[in-house]
């Protein structure tokens, strides 16, 4: 395992951020480990990766019920083919939207187990990797609505703000044993996730984003990209909010 360079984990790359995300980390020579949780997903990243020759691999992961000892069989599988983690991007996340007095236990426990549970599994899975190593990167998706709050949102929000006190918290658990952790707080991504919204939630929306317009996946990837990079060797326990402007703190 010693000899082998480590490479980038991203959950979630089968689409949207998550794939632009992996995307960007193999350009950046990372070695890319991408999760999906159908075989078709899986079969869309090996195919990104074999039509440019990339290093790496899709692996099937879903969150959904996957205890502790599951994912960490993951992981020494992993790391057994690949090398140590050295960049872990917890990008995998669902909505399950309503009002709270709408909302069911049900939908309140799949959005905590999914954005929140399972980024707590996974970062101590490929933890005691990157201490051993005394170096690595975790980058968190949380949302600006960790920030902002947002009504329908209750369980999204919950567990968004979770990632952002779990980031601060493991920064300075593991700030001296080399690894650093961040968050990136996206706003209106153009994704599979923001295209349920109507034109007129997104018109409505747009009117509070200064930059008048939605993200795109790339510009979410390339903050990504820096926090994995030498360039934010500095920086740990923080949060890139990429938002247009529409929430600033
Ligand atoms: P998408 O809905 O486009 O993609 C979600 C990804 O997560 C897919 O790759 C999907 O895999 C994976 N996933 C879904 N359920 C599970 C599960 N049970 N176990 C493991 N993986 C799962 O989402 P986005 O790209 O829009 O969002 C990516 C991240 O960014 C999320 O954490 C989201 O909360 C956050 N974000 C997005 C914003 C946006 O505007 N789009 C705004 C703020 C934050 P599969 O294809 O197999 O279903």
């Amino acid at each position: 395992m010693a000899d082998k360079p480590g490479f980038a984990l991203i959950t979630g790359a089968s689409r949207g951020i998550g794939a632009a995300i992996l995307a960007r980390l193999s350009d950046d020579g990372f070695p890319v480990v991408g999760t999906a949780t159908t075989a078709q997903g899986i079969a869309t990243i090996e195919r990104w990766m074999a039509e440019r020759g990339r290093a790496g691999s899709g692996w099937l992961l879903d969150f959904k019920g996957a205890a502790l000892e599951t994912i960490e069989e993951t992981v020494h599988t992993l790391e057994a083919r690949f090398g140590p983690v050295s960049v872990l991007v917890n990008n995998a996340g669902i909505t399950r939207d309503d009002l709270l007095l709408r909302m069911t236990e049900e939908r309140w426990d799949e959005v905590i187990e999914v954005d929140l549970s399972a980024v707590f599994r996974l970062t101590k899975a490929c933890l005691r990797g990157m201490l051993k190593a005394r170096r690595g990167s975790i980058i968190n998706l949380a949302s600006v609505v960790a920030l902002s709050g947002n009504p329908g949102q209750v369980n999204y929000a919950a567990a968004k703000g979770g990632i952002l006190g779990f980031t601060r918290s493991l920064a300075q658990e593991v700030g001296s044993r080399g690894v650093r952790v961040n968050a990136v707080a996206p706003g209106l991504i153009d994704t599979d996730m923001t295209r349920e919204l109507t034109l007129e939630q997104k018109k409505l929306l747009m009117e509070r984003i200064p930059l008048r317009r939605l993200g795109t996946v790339d510009e979410v990837a390339a903050c990504v990209s820096f926090l994995a990079s030498p360039g934010a060797a500095y920086l740990t326990g923080e949060t890139l909010q990429v938002n247009g402007g529409m929430y600033m703190s």
